[in-house]
């Protein structure tokens, strides 16, 4: 790739570049007063990709990411090998992009020494120093942080606590459960109290219960007005607990925004929309003649009838008169797409995604 290395020394000196590149997410903004190490933090409380392309070889990762990402829950969601950790690994200056700039906070990946005072950083892998307990895996990148053994005691502690691993934190990580080990790599990332976490596949192998209180967790953590990137390649996971979910595949951002937002952004696509009723084949046949209606699918097992409508507002007023018309009983009416999965289903499905 012979693509031009920019922002290498600019960034240092970039003004904020999130409020006017940024796509039209709706970003939450938080009061960050309250939060640590503001010494080092300039202005600006987002992350920012602009035309961000990041190649191995001529294996693309991502491909022209343009982002702007505030505080709150922001999840990336999207199939093995579609760039989620490539873009995480950006953000944490891990990997340097082939084109474009990033910038976390105002600062720039390539300034390590900074970046990691105001974010914490959490790899998928599943590996560890060997023989440490817990305890000693976070204090010890406490003190690589620069705090003094009573400090990183401290916050060592009030990290695992946030984690509730504390009857747990003189055992060995290597005896862990999956799930204490998402735990302990949670604890250690947010230990110094950064602003920005990125946590990739944080939830991946843990049991329903852990998932529910390490989701809990990430609530608290956005409610403090933290930033929380966290990835996954299940929508369903995510969706519920997201301020905003960015939909990737193939290494391109497919759609970003919350739910609503990511569905209205994928202009005329048809509405879909699950109907169980007394008579079905007689509202389908209604119902087709209605030009709005451009799909019905009867589901096995009186599941009920699927529609795609290009006009949702069109579809329910034909589908009210059809139920009044025919006497039907209803059952269930429901749009299927604007949960993320059905969308997600819809953007990477069969048809390899939008174009
Ligand atoms: P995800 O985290 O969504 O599974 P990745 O960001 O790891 O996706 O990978 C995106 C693409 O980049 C994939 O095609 C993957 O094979 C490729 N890739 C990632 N890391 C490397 C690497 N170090 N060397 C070569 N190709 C890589
Ligand atoms: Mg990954």
């Amino acid at each position: 790739m012979s693509a031009p290395n920019l922002g290498q020394d600019s960034a240092m000196s970039a003004p904020n570049l999130g409020q006017d590149s940024a796509m039209s997410a709706p970003g939450l903004k938080h009061d960050n007063a309250k939060s640590a190490a503001a010494v080092y933090v300039p202005s600006g409380d987002r992350i920012v990709f602009q035309n961000v392309s990041r190649f191995y070889g001529e294996v693309l990762g991502v491909n022209r990411v343009n982002l702007s990402i505030g505080p709150g829950i922001t999840s990336l969601v999207g199939p093995n090998g579609s760039g989620k950790s490539t873009l995480m690994n950006l953000m944490a200056g891990l990997i340097q992009p082939t084109e474009g700039r990033v910038e976390v906070l105002g600062i720039s990946p390539r300034d390590p020494e900074r970046l990691f005072r105001v974010l914490g950083y959490c790899t998928q892998f599943d590996s560890f120093p060997r023989g440490m307990t817990g305890l000693q895996f976070v204090r010890s990148t406490l003190r690589f942080h620069g705090l003094s053994p009573a400090e990183a005691e401290e916050r060592t502690w009030e990290s695992i606590q946030r984690v509730r691993l504390e009857d747990a934190a003189h055992r060995k990580v290597a005896a862990y459960s999956k799930g204490m080990r998402q735990r302990i790599k949670l604890a250690q990332s947010l230990a110094h109290r950064p602003r920005v976490v990125v946590l990739d596949e944080p939830l991946n192998g843990l049991d329903p219960m852990a998932r529910a209180e390490t989701i809990a967790i990430f609530r608290t953590l956005g409610a403090e007005g933290l930033s929380v990137i966290v990835s996954s390649h299940i929508l369903h996971e995510v969706d519920q607990i997201s301020d905003r979910v960015i939909l990737i595949n193939q290494g391109y951002i497919l759609a970003e925004g919350d739910i609503r937002g990511v569905r209205s952004e994928v202009k005329g696509q048809p509405a879909q929309i699950l109907v169980r009723c007394s008579q079905s084949r007689l509202l389908t046949q209604h119902l087709l003649g209605n030009p709005t209606v451009v799909e019905a699918r009867i589901l096995p097992d009186d599941a009920g009838v699927l529609f795609r409508a290009v006009d949702a507002d069109q579809f329910y007023e034909a589908f009210e008169s059809a139920v009044v018309s025919l006497k039907l009983r209803v059952d269930q009416l429901r749009p299927t797409d604007e949960d993320a999965d059905s969308l997600y289903q819809y953007l990477i499905g069969e048809t390899g995604g939008i174009s």
